[in-house]
């Protein structure tokens, strides 16, 4: 939850001694409220305050980490309702259910689906997480799990057998797997088990009044890393406890609310696109896992797309390192063109380039991500800002016909960087990315040789 100056002043000796680097205790709770330093920069702070400091800071829905270092997925840790007041922080897990009833080569596939469907986007690897193995009682759980753990993937055991729950964690156990335990009269011998392996233990309820009752069951059996799961099959019931929990954790502190959420379309619907609309609800609002039945690149696509743009922090926007990039194989007579450092901006233009087929020079301008009509709104993409980073970049000692394509929507600085870089020839580009490819081919017909 995030603390206020005063709250964090309040714990501080209020003696402005000034040896944190400010000149009052208020002004360095006002950095420390904000997130910009951190508390022991102060030395005086006592260790009670700290303590009730961290305490009082702890975001209201825990933060359950599972996985083998450097492989870990986070859960929860969220502290607002909705993703413009600050950002979202764990990425939902989107997972694939895995049975025990179904036939080898079927779970073979999915085993290669989980691992090998990954795709790429603004330089980015969008995958998934999770395997959910299930047992169905066909005594083929503990191998399926075997396999799904070698590979690398975290898990998820659902089973109504006390004993191949136990099985399956001792193979698996160093992976911190999450354990649902789908007979609640086991909740006890295996929330033990939990318990002893510090592993997150599935809480299943049918309606919100059952919540803190069931979650206080598993607390009070020593169990401290709870995920929440609402069972209903009515996408509904299931949206309504969602927003329900998260609104319950954080707008009235309810502490049995505060988990992450499981959710399971695939258990929902038998249609695969019903199924990924019920997800991408449950990506939007709140669920901390999604599980699918199976994997398929039309829908599993958008799903990643969809997590990729709720999760990113609206503050920052995703930006390319500012520098002269090669697309294709340049040499002296390659054209450059110059665009902002707008993740999207640049990704869309680069593709435009390479399918143009011509060599070229891309230089990405640094604009705090933003796009090319706004930077220059903003004053971030003049010719100025250009003319700056050419002479830095050195690009025109690269190019003996130092060509400049700038993009179209800015034609009003034409003149004046033309007066800025006097040896380059600064052309207008299109004022669409999408028209690099004719675009080129008219220039490179046209131009005098
Ligand atoms: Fe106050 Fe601590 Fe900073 Fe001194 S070091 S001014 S006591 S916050």
């Amino acid at each position: 939850m995030a603390l206020k100056p005063l709250d964090i002043f309040k714990l501080l000796p209020k003696t402005n001694c000034k040896e944190c680097g400010f000149p009052t205790c208020l002004a360095f709770a006002m950095q420390v409220a904000m997130g910009k330093i951190p508390l022991t920069k102060c030395p005086y702070v006592s260790e009670e305050a700290k303590e009730k400091l961290a305490k009082e800071a702890a975001p209201p829905i825990k933060t359950i980490t599972i996985g083998k270092e450097g492989n870990q997925f986070k859960m929860g840790g969220e502290t607002v309702l909705f993703r413009h007041e600050k950002t979202f922080y764990n990425p939902t897990g989107i997972g694939i259910l895995i049975s025990d009833d179904e036939d080898d080569e079927k779970i073979e596939t999915k085993l290669k689906k989980a691992v090998e469907m990954e795709y790429e986007r603004v330089g980015l690897k969008l995958k998934t997480e999770i395997i959910a193995v299930m047992d169905k009682g066909k005594g083929k759980f503990v191998d399926i799990v075997k396999k799904s753990y070698s590979t690398g993937k975290n898990l998820i055991l659902i089973s109504a057998s006390a004993e191949n729950i136990k099985k399956a964690v001792e193979v698996s156990k160093d992976i911190k797997p999450i354990i649902f335990i789908t007979d609640k009269n086991k909740y006890s011998e295996i929330a033990n088990v939990c318990k002893q392996n510090e592993l997150p233990f599935v809480v299943e309820f049918s309606s919100i009044e059952e919540v803190k009752e069931e979650v206080n069951k598993v607390k009070n059996a020593g169990c401290e890393n709870i995920v929440l799961f609402p069972s209903s099959k009515n996408i509904k019931d299931v949206f309504q406890n969602l927003v329900l929990l998260r609104r319950g954790a954080i707008t009235n502190k309810i502490s049995e609310f505060g988990y992450p959420v499981l959710t399971m379309p695939c258990f929902m619907t038998d249609n695969y696109l019903k199924e990924a609309i019920y997800s991408s609800i449950f990506i939007a609002k709140y669920g901390s896992v999604v599980i699918l039945s199976d994997f398929y690149g039309e829908t599993l696509f958008p799903l990643l797309v969809e997590r990729l743009n709720i999760y990113t922090d609206p503050q920052k926007p995703l930006t390319t390192p500012e520098g002269v990039y090669e697309i294709g194989k340049v040499d002296e007579n390659s054209p450059v063109y110059i665009t902002t450092n707008f993740s999207l901006t640049y990704f869309i233009v680069s593709g435009e380039i390479a399918n143009s087929k011509v060599p070229s020079y891309l230089l990405i301008q640094d604009t705090e991500g933003l796009s090319v009509l706004t930077a220059w709104a903003a004053d971030k993409f003049n010719a100025e800002t250009i003319a700056e980073l050419v002479k830095k970049t050195k690009i025109g000692d690269k190019v003996s016909k130092k060509i400049l394509i700038i993009p179209g929507v800015v034609a009003q600085i034409l003149g004046e960087l033309e007066e800025e870089l006097p040896d380059m020839k600064i052309v207008l580009g299109p004022r669409e990315a999408a028209h690099i490819p004719a675009f080129i081919k008219t220039f490179q017909e046209n131009k005098p040789q």
